[in-house]
């Protein structure tokens, strides 16, 4: 377990500089398991349980780097720190925003896609979710503008498909027909438009594009969109 300097802890969670760490300490805004913390330069270890022994304000510490939220996307919300208009990351709380390392979106979806999204502050969790070599499945179920002619299912499962403008073929995914104008994708690559641009290679074209799955976990049923909530270990475990 890591030992840090409550004041660089803190500061790394987004409550502020330095200075105004140091001001939250004299002033009882930090405790920890019962005690005023006063010397924000003592080194604590991080441990899990951090959140339940140590108050800030008054409140439960955020949790501690290493965690994974899970999001019901909602429609119109893009998935990027920086454009205009609504983003994903507005979601969270202003302090969550200002957190090193930062929490980023476990690969894309886009603006008009809802659904399934994952963010995490653990780089090495968020590559091996979206590596192709790990093979961790991601569920889409599509609505489309013109029935399926059957031939579709065959075609992504063989592999091979080549999107326009790319030159590398895609890896076998497969695909469960819901009715004539519903199907269930399930790929394991994360190219840019990707379900859209399968279905737009098969002359058919998605006009509702909705992640169920991501590896063995599954959209929560208790989330309605826009709502997020932090990942169990249990829940964790299952995306591999
Ligand atoms: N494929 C798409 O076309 N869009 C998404 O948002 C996800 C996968």
């Amino acid at each position: 377990v890591k030992s840090v300097r409550v004041d660089k802890l803190l500061g790394s969670m987004g409550y502020g500089s330095r200075t105004e760490i140091a001001r939250l300490g004299k002033v009882g805004g930090i405790v920890l398991d019962g005690v005023d913390l006063t010397d924000v330069s003592k080194r604590i270890a991080v441990t899990a349980d951090l959140t339940e022994r140590m108050l800030i304000d008054g409140r439960p510490l955020d949790p501690p780097a290493g965690l994974v939220l899970i999001l019901n996307k909602p429609l119109g919300m893009t998935c990027s720190h920086k454009e205009d208009g609504a983003l994903v990351y507005d979601v969270l709380p202003e302090r969550w925003r200002r957190r090193d390392p930062a929490i980023s979106t476990i690969g894309r979806l886009d603006k008009e896609t809802s659904g399934l999204l994952l963010l995490t502050d653990d780089g090495d969790l968020l590559h091996r979710v979206i590596s192709p070599k790990r093979h961790v499945a991601k569920v889409y179920r599509a609505t489309l503008a013109r029935p399926l002619v059957g031939t579709e299912g065959p075609l992504f499962e063989a592999g091979g498909l080549v999107l326009e403008g790319e030159d590398k073929p895609l890896a076998p995914a497969s695909l469960e027909v819901i009715s004539p104008t519903e199907a269930r994708l399930t790929v394991t690559e994360g190219r840019y438009h990707m379900v859209r641009r399968m279905f737009a290679a098969v002359g058919n074209h998605v006009e509702a594009l909705h992640r169920e799955r991501v590896g063995g976990l599954a959209l929560p049923d208790d989330l309605a969109p826009g709502e997020w909530r932090l990942a169990t270990q249990g829940e964790i475990d299952s995306l591999f």
